[in-house]
């Protein structure tokens, strides 16, 4: 069954891609694995996925202890700041990086690793309250503050839409996450480049790279409920 549903999600995201003339390989397929045993991520990795998403530290490192570098692991849940060490020992990007003190905590963890993380500003695009995310209009002072940390990189937004009954009316939602990516890109600061912007989930992914995004991260559509 995974097999068929990777094989089916690589599809959509290649047809997604044709539809606004994206290069389908330009998209990176994260695959969402909270929740999932150890088995079921050496099953993706035996398919070619690379990426593999996890949304808690302490659950990363047990899994990590067992695939290691097989896999290029990403932190896409929030992260708290007395949980930040361990993580930049593990993980290529970390998605959800929301507040200067946490900020100030993966970067003194990453010095101590000998390491610069890379980084994604989490922006809460639906407004929602119970949400993590910065306000899109802090979004832009958020990251000069950041520029001061010189072990930490800011390579991207991440956003997560409302949970709604139609894809399409996910679509806004990307569309202004798009349009934050695009203004903050022109910044032009040292420790910050704005190449990834990780935006759609299984509900809504094909509407998120038609909007720009080249991550999405997919949990449900592979793995099942
Ligand atoms: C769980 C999760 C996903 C995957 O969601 P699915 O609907 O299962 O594809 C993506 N991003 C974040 C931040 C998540 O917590």
């Amino acid at each position: 069954m995974i097999r068929e549903n990777i094989e089916a999600v690589k599809a959509r995201i290649a047809r997604a891609s044709a539809r606004c003339g994206r290069d389908p390989h330009s998209v990176k397929l994260v695959c969402v694995t909270k929740n999932v045993p150890v088995d079921g991520i050496e099953e993706v990795l035996a398919l070619g996925v690379e990426d593999i998403g996890e949304s808690r530290v302490q659950e990363a490192v047990l899994k990590h202890g067992r695939i290691g570098t097989r896999a290029v692991w990403h932190l896409i849940g929030h992260l708290q700041t007395n949980k930040v060490r361990g993580a930049p020992a593990i993980f290529s990007l970390i998605h959800s990086l929301d507040s200067e003190r946490l900020a100030k905590a993966v970067d003194s963890e990453a010095r101590t690793g000998g390491k610069v993380q890379d980084a994604l500003v989490e922006v809460n695009i639906s407004g929602e309250s119970q949400k993590y995310g910065l306000r899109p209009e802090d979004v832009p002072d958020f990251i000069d503050t950041l520029t001061s940390f010189s072990n930490l990189r800011v390579v991207g937004l991440m956003g997560i839409a409302p949970i709604v009954s139609r894809p399409e009316h996910a679509r806004p939602y990307f569309r202004t996450l798009k349009e934050i990516f695009d203004a903050a890109g022109a910044g032009r600061m040292p420790n910050v480049e704005m190449k990834y912007l990780s935006m759609g989930m299984s509900q809504d992914f094909e509407v998120a790279i038609e909007e720009g995004a080249n991550i999405v991260r997919i949990g449900t559509a592979i793995f099942g409920e």
